[in-house]
């Protein structure tokens, strides 16, 4: 089962419409946007999917830039953007849901008699993911972090269209994300990590919308040869460092994302707010570590947080 909203004609292929979620306490109707561009030959569906988690703004800066540029009648196929996933909370800048405190890219693919943010993913997963050919989900390193890399998932030329020096491919993928929802349908997909901390902003969207257009080309909906690039880095484990306490997150140095450094090096402090005592310091976890997930000022920090991650580089492949 799937709700779609009437379709609103925008003209030159452009037309937009929503997935109907629920009617919000105050009375207002929370719904999920999709702007449609209908190409003029026939070709598979690709969605673009942003703020699944509502603190990742880089994804909405690119299907934006998306919307902006692309010419609909050079498509072959057609494009679905679906620049915010979770409105409420991108209006909270918060990862989860602040009406249900849920994360709903562990909810996937959602339930109709479940929480909110279930409900949420429910919408989704009918009304957008089992509607499209094709899926990139776009995440970032939320308000403090910066990230820069691109989960393989079930399709590894689709993954590495995107262009990301960094390339992660899991053993186990979370369970009850978006990629779940789009693997169960058998739809190449794939999870891209970029930008956060109000990095770089504009490097990043241009990076992005550079790989989603070539993601387009390996689809077949945009003309043109696929471009490739050259000495990605496959990872296959990755440390996620959560700090055991709290408070100011001190950076040692200024980090990038693909950068190699030493295991045991400090990355950063963690200080007690109050009494400025060091708590811990994170370190390097791999004889060969390669940054994925920086903080490159002094953020706050909470216990379990998302610290830093790291891939493992002695375990890495290059693709040629
Ligand atoms: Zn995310």
């Amino acid at each position: 089962m799937s709700s779609q909203s009437a379709h609103v004609d925008l003209g030159s292929g452009r037309r937009r419409f929503h997935l109907p979620v629920a009617t919000l306490a105050s009375g207002y109707d929370l719904a999920i946007p999709v702007l449609v561009m209908e190409g003029a030959r026939p070709g598979p569906r690709v969605g673009v999917s942003a703020m699944v988690h509502g603190d990742e703004l880089d994804g909405l800066l690119i299907v934006r830039e998306l919307w902006r540029t692309l010419d609909p009648s050079s498509l072959a196929g057609s494009l679905w953007l679906m620049p915010v996933a979770n409105p409420l909370a991108m209006e909270a800048v918060t990862r989860n849901s602040p009406i249900d405190m849920l994360d709903m890219n562990r909810l996937f693919p959602g339930n109709p008699d479940g929480w909110l943010s279930e409900i949420q993913a429910h919408a989704i997963a009918t009304g957008f993911i089992d509607q499209v050919d094709y899926l990139v989900d776009i995440h970032a390193g939320g308000t403090f972090p910066w990230v820069d890399y691109c989960y393989v998932v079930n399709d590894e030329a689709f993954s590495r269209a995107f262009l990301s020096s960094l390339l992660y491919k899991p053993r186990t993928m979370y369970p009850n994300t978006t990629a779940s929802a789009a693997g169960a349908r058998n739809i190449p997909m794939t999870v891209v990590e970029i930008g956060g901390g109000y990095h770089d902003q504009p490097v990043h969207v241009t990076n992005g919308v550079e790989g989603v257009r070539n993601m387009l080309r390996h689809a077949g909906v945009l003309a043109g040869a696929v471009e490739r690039r050259p000495r990605q880095l496959l990872m296959h484990e990755l440390s996620v460092m959560r700090p055991h306490h709290g408070g100011l997150c001190v950076p040692r140095g200024v980090l990038t994302p693909g950068q190699w450094i030493d295991g045991g090096q400090p990355l950063a402090d963690i200080v007690h707010p109050h009494t400025f005592e060091t708590l811990e310091t994170m370190v390097a976890p791999f004889q060969k570590s390669v940054v994925v997930l920086c903080r490159n000022y002094a953020t706050r920090v909470h216990p379990g947080d998302y610290g830093f991650m790291m891939g493992n580089g002695e375990s890495a492949t290059w693709y040629d």
